[in-house]
């Protein structure tokens, strides 16, 4: 169960090249006191903050994990189980990358059945319009079938990026008050 105190664990998943990197970058912004970690196992890499949502402090660990899309998964799917939220992210550019996100989904539902967990589907990239290859409906069909919220960002402009932080943490706390 979640405690008030403990720090959410936040995942990014997705496909190589999604912008998983990109969101960790802003979220780890420029302070230097953050605590930064690595996985030994993996070399995926954690950053914990304090973060303001809705004028309550909440404290965020967050993962970035590397997809190995050939051979073993394993780095995404050891995350899977210890995770309490996951932006499952894909860019809009990418139509294997969306797939791929709805594989990870399934993939997430194996690993944690009969839970409710926090997830946003992330369609991040939205400034490249002409590069567009997958509509905004598409990713708000996907996000219904999966149950989850969804989100376009663009990490490049700094755009939603935060709100997609913002988004999971409210969803966390939904579920810890109802607990
Ligand atoms: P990762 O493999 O998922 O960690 O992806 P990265 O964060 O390394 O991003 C892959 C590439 O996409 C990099 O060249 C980023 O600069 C670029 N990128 C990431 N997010 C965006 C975005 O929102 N818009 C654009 N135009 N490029 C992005």
């Amino acid at each position: 169960a979640l405690e008030p105190g403990r720090p959410y664990r936040v995942v990014l998943l997705g496909a190589n090249g999604v912008g998983k990197t990109a969101f960790a970058r802003i979220f780890a912004g420029a302070e230097d006191s953050m605590d930064t970690d690595e996985c030994e196992l993996c070399g995926d890499e954690t950053w914990e903050k304090m973060i303001e949502v809705d004028g309550e402090s909440a404290t965020v660990t967050l993962l970035d994990t590397c997809d190995a899309e050939t051979g073993s998964e394993w780095s995404q799917e050891c995350h899977m189980q210890t995770g309490d939220a996951f932006l499952l992210l894909y860019s809009i550019t990418d139509r294997a990358s969306f797939l791929r996100a709805s594989e990870l989904r399934i993939n997430l539902r194996r690993f944690r059945p009969a839970q409710h967990t926090p997830i946003i589907l992330v369609g991040n990239k939205c400034d490249l319009v002409r590069c567009r290859d997958v509509s905004v409906s598409d990713g708000r069909a996907c996000a219904a079938v999966f149950d989850c919220k969804f989100i376009e960002t663009s990490a490049a402009m700094q755009h939603n990026v935060w709100e997609a932080f913002h988004g999971i943490v409210r969803q966390l706390r939904l579920r810890r008050d109802s607990k």
